[in-house]
């Protein structure tokens, strides 16, 4: 059986305690010389989505991407302490990774409104980084539409796996936001959703998703899941 495993970060891998907005204000101020006064809202969207809307909020210019990609990664490095320090692994997380790892055909990596940098920050700061396979994920980075992202994965997984590893079936995207539920949807992906983040089981079936967990705790479920058709 082949399976690709695409985990969002926030709020379904790890709680990141705050650490993601000082990274956005960081950046802002890094391109700015500002301090945010308030902070644009994030949940499921992508980095430069965030970023556009953070400084048209606070009447700056727009930057060109490269640089406002530049300014996230910097923030991202130099945050890094806070997240090992602040951040936490959510409840079932490394049974259920450590379990697909084991399993051969089960390929996990990434698919995150972060751009990969930061996404990379965030796994490798709390210890989950060896279990993931980064390169075939989908990030912020690569498209400012979140919805495209689980493509994205799915071609450099193929590219890298098999052809098989690219098919819809095969694949399926665990993620906590409506947002997740939505691009795995798009994609012709099975979506599992967890109610780790601000979302409600019951927002998140309204969402679409057919399977939805209040937590990743009861790994023998996410197993069935994720491995069933
Ligand atoms: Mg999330």
């Amino acid at each position: 059986m082949l399976r690709l495993v695409l985990w969002d970060v926030d709020h379904t891998l790890i709680e990141n305690a705050g650490v993601s907005k000082e990274i956005y204000a960081a950046a802002f101020t890094a391109l700015t010389g500002r301090t945010p006064s308030h902070l644009a809202p994030t949940e499921g969207r992508t980095d430069p989505d965030i970023m556009a809307e953070l400084l048209r909020i606070h009447e700056a210019p727009p930057f060109p991407w490269p640089q406002v990609e530049r300014a996230l990664e910097a923030a991202g490095a130099a945050h890094r302490g806070a997240l090992a320090e602040r951040g936490t692994v959510l409840p079932g997380v490394v049974d259920v990774i450590t379990a697909l790892a084991a399993l051969p055909g089960v390929v996990q990596t990434i698919v995150t409104g972060n751009i990969r940098a930061n996404a990379e920050v965030k796994v490798a700061a709390l210890g989950l980084l060896g279990w993931l396979d980064l390169d075939v994920g989908g990030y912020g980075s690569d498209d400012r539409e979140r919805s495209r992202l689980v493509a994205v994965a799915r071609t450099r997984a193929a590219a890298k796996y098999g052809l098989d590893f690219g098919q819809a079936a095969n694949a399926v995207v665990i993620g906590d936001t409506p947002r997740d539920i939505e691009a795995a949807r798009g994609a012709g992906t099975r979506i599992l959703a967890v109610a780790s983040g601000i979302h409600t089981v019951g927002e998140l079936r309204a969402a679409g998703a057919t399977c939805v967990m209040s937590s990743l705790a009861d790994r023998a479920a996410v197993l069935a899941f994720v491995l069933g058709s």
